[in-house]
């Protein structure tokens, strides 16, 4: 493995060697979406000047070259969860379609009239609104995990909200509002024995955590490429191969057909069944490509190194007057969501980004969670392996200039 070292680290990240708004781009939106190493950038850029050509049509070099090295990628992904098998793979544009495509597929075709579905308080939107919509059609209801005030799930009203009605059990592995870990192996265990199928919206898990699907033993998994140093479009749903083999199509046209005549169209097998199109071919390649450069590393290293980073804010936070950490869970990603008293989250956000440094602000695709804690929204502050100490420690001087001017 080589050795972390976020100096060199840095280097493989072309976007972040620049100034903005005259200030060395401090780049802290990372649950939002992570910069891309050169590998990534290069891999996509590769298949388009050497081997762009539409996959599993073969008739000729170029495309059993993109369809070798789109299978391959798949194959990456594969050992990325550690699925059992290839064809519990398949591509999606990221957890939004993942979870839809479950939703409409799984959920809608099993779903009857009073069946439950439970998701969390901590839920991003992309893992209520489809379950909103499948509950519309179906006549199911959705059930609600509360949490505590530190932002962790209410486990005790977790278990009171299992029966044997529920058909369906949705949570992420990390909010990205929050950070919080949940422990999910507890949680699909608990799923498990009222009888539900369990998803997991894992796109912050992705970047972050260890991804074991067999260990979980969850029913789906879903990734975003994006948020772990992948491209954009592009990302993957694991799927238990039995779910898969009996659910209904979600999208169709080409690719996805066995035989099509206007008598009738036999469906492919999974995952090619749920793969309507042209893929996201260079998109992919470099996620595939992401992949083989987070995999030179121990996770482990990275985690740690993210830990510190984390740990180093909590504890610069009671140096800015009127700091409020929001989200105080026991296990977390290195999340920072806070209020300063006095400012708007989103006019702090503007003055960070006067002094080069971007988080997000605002609601964070969660407002259900910031309904419940009370609050219109938060700055964040999210961390990748390669910032820096020096750059929390930025973050919090910045902080400190703007409470004095402004506050
Ligand atoms: N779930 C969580 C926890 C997320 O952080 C995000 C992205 N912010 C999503 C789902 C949706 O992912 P995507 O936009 O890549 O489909």
């Amino acid at each position: 493995k080589r050795p972390f070292d976020v100096m060199s680290v840095r280097e493989d990240f072309p976007i972040l060697q620049q100034q903005v708004n005259g200030k060395p781009l401090v780049y802290m939106d990372n649950a939002a979406t992570a910069q891309k190493p050169l590998a990534v950038i290069e891999a996509m850029n590769t298949y388009y000047r050497e081997f762009n050509a539409n996959v599993h049509r073969g008739a000729h070099s170029l495309s059993d070259r993109a369809t070798g090295e789109f299978e391959a990628a798949r194959d990456k992904v594969r050992a990325f969860v550690n699925a059992p098998s290839r064809e519990e793979i398949i591509w999606v544009r990221g957890v939004t379609e993942a979870i839809n495509l479950v939703a409409q597929s799984y959920a809608r075709s099993t779903l009857q009239p009073g069946d439950e579905i439970i998701v969390s308080q901590l839920e991003h939107h992309a893992n209520i609104v489809p379950w909103q919509i499948v509950a519309q059609q179906t006549g199911a209801q959705i059930r609600v995990i509360p949490i505590t005030p530190d932002a962790e799930l209410d486990m005790a009203a977790y278990q009171a909200l299992l029966n044997e009605k529920t058909r369906i059990v949705a949570v992420n592995h990390a909010s990205n509002a929050m950070g919080t870990v949940n422990p999910v192996k507890e949680m699909i265990r608990l799923a498990k024995s009222v009888g539900a199928v369990t998803l997991i919206d894992g796109a912050q898990g992705a970047p972050h955590l260890e991804i074991d699907v067999q260990d979980l033993d969850c029913d789906f998994y879903a990734i975003s490429a994006h948020k772990a140093f992948g491209p954009t479009g592009i990302g993957a749903l694991y799927g238990r191969k039995a779910l898969l083999e009996a659910m209904p199509p979600y999208q169709s046209g080409g690719e996805m057909i066995e035989r099509v005549s206007f008598s009738g169209t036999t469906f492919n097998v999974p995952p090619f069944k749920f793969e309507a199109g042209t893929p996201a071919i260079a998109e992919a390649i470099g996620f595939a490509a992401a992949l083989d450069y987070l995999s030179q590393f121990d996770k482990a290293q990275l985690k740690a190194h993210e830990d510190s980073l984390l740990q180093l804010a909590a504890e610069l936070a009671p140096s800015v007057p009127g700091l409020r950490p929001v989200g105080t869970a026991k296990d977390k990603v290195s999340v920072f969501s806070f209020l300063v008293d006095g400012l708007h989250p989103s006019d702090l956000g503007t003055l960070l980004d006067q002094q080069g440094i971007a988080v997000r602000t605002g609601h964070h695709c969660a407002q259900p969670l910031m309904e419940c804690l009370g609050v219109p929204g938060t700055t964040r502050a999210s961390f990748a392996f390669y910032n820096t100490r020096e750059e929390v420690e930025k973050l919090f001087a910045a902080l400190q200039k703007i409470t004095r001017l402004f506050i």
